[in-house]
């Protein structure tokens, strides 16, 4: 997509893109919290949007309600380093995600939790126009 389009669109309907953008986050870990690896039910800003973080799908993890109230406005990275269910595996797939290399992620993900079953026909060109892993 080139990236006049994505803007395009944006202008155009951005309620509906946002929520498609929202959806695609929980998708990629199988609806899973990239923490603690129970169920996602929110989008987790990173680097929080307070210290000026965007709304990018690099810096946006799924994470579970505890997970994200918790961390608050802490260095994510920092904060998971310090819980007890502390997975140095999960760890990295953060970096990763924060890296934008999401097919990375994913796969640290899959290591760190062997249920976690992602559908092959995940599209990981994402609408988010920023992210391009092929
Ligand atoms: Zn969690």
């Amino acid at each position: 997509m080139h990236i006049n389009d994505a803007i395009f669109l944006e202008d155009l309907c951005p309620k509906f893109r946002f929520r498609q953008w929202r959806k695609s986050i929980h998708k990629f870990t199988g609806k899973s919290c990239i923490y603690c690896g129970k169920p996602s039910e929110s989008i987790d800003h990173v680097l929080p949007r307070s210290q000026g973080g965007l709304s990018t799908t690099e810096n946006c993890v799924p994470a579970c309600l505890s997970c994200n109230g918790d961390k608050s406005d802490n260095n994510a990275l920092y904060w998971y380093r310090k819980q007890k269910f502390y997975d140095p595996r999960r760890a990295m797939a953060i970096r990763a995600w924060l890296d934008g290399d999401l097919r990375l992620a994913i796969r640290l993900l899959q290591w760190a939790n062997p249920r976690f079953k992602n559908k092959k026909n995940i599209n990981y060109k994402v609408i988010d126009n920023k992210f391009h892993a092929a």
